[in-house]
């Protein structure tokens, strides 16, 4: 299928250039994530001619919710978040869900775009697609991660990059600092994640890994 690769049965990734710089997944027939406000062509060439049914925002940074409100309104699809990200997300004003920098200012004005009404909000335990909804706070305030009980298949956004799209640094790193709010609760979150035992793991940034990388490279922080 052009535009899309298929990483897991029935989890696709969209293709992108540079490659995994800002990922976008195609779960069942729910978009996760939507890139920068310039990414909107690719997502909708990648998708075309598929049934979708919903977007679902991991959380609402610029490099994720950019292209949200375009390809919500093309498709007429219903936008799906974490419910302590929906005033923003609704808002389009992101300033409360990062770090009060320099680089957060400049990275919304660059990439961010429009508001756009949240249909449902998620908390955890919610379901959507097959996954489950795991509240996973800390790189912002909502953020949130996907997980499928049947085969460990985790949709884990920004609690962990595996690469870094601003700097191009590549591996299994934390989050800069400098774009999350909370890195101590952040860390937290991806010994939640641990925990269950994830057998894929999907970043927001970088291209998956399976369990043994990640345990490595927790062990390796003492997370
Ligand atoms: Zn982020």
């Amino acid at each position: 299928m052009p535009g899309v690769k298929e990483i897991a049965p029935g989890l696709h990734l969209l293709k992108g250039r540079p490659r995994n710089a800002f990922n976008v997944y195609l779960m069942g027939d729910v978009l996760v994530d939507a890139g920068t406000r310039y990414a909107r062509r690719r997502i909708l060439k990648a998708v075309a001619g598929r049934s979708l049914s919903a977007l679902a925002l991991t959380h609402g940074h610029a490099d994720h919710q950019g292209s949200a409100h375009k390809v919500c309104s093309a498709l007429d699809l219903p936008l799906m978040c974490g419910e302590f990200e929906k005033a923003a997300i609704e808002a389009g004003d992101i300033r409360s869900l990062v770090p009060p920098s320099w680089s957060s200012t400049v990275s919304a004005k660059l990439w961010a775009g429009a508001g756009h009404p949240v249909a449902r909000s998620l908390r955890d335990g919610s379901e959507v697609s097959g996954f489950r909804v795991i509240e996973t706070p800390g790189h912002s305030p909502g953020h949130i991660s996907f997980f499928r009980e049947r085969d460990g298949v985790l949709i884990a956004g920004d609690v962990i990059f595996n690469l870094n799209p601003f700097t191009g640094r590549r591996g299994l790193q934390f989050p800069p600092d400098l774009f999350t709010v909370d890195p101590e609760l952040n860390r937290a979150s991806a010994r939640k994640l641990a925990e269950l035992g994830p057998s894929l793991i999907c970043f927001g940034h970088g291209r998956p890994v399976e369990a043994k990388e990640l345990t490595a490279f927790l062990q390796g922080f003492g997370v």
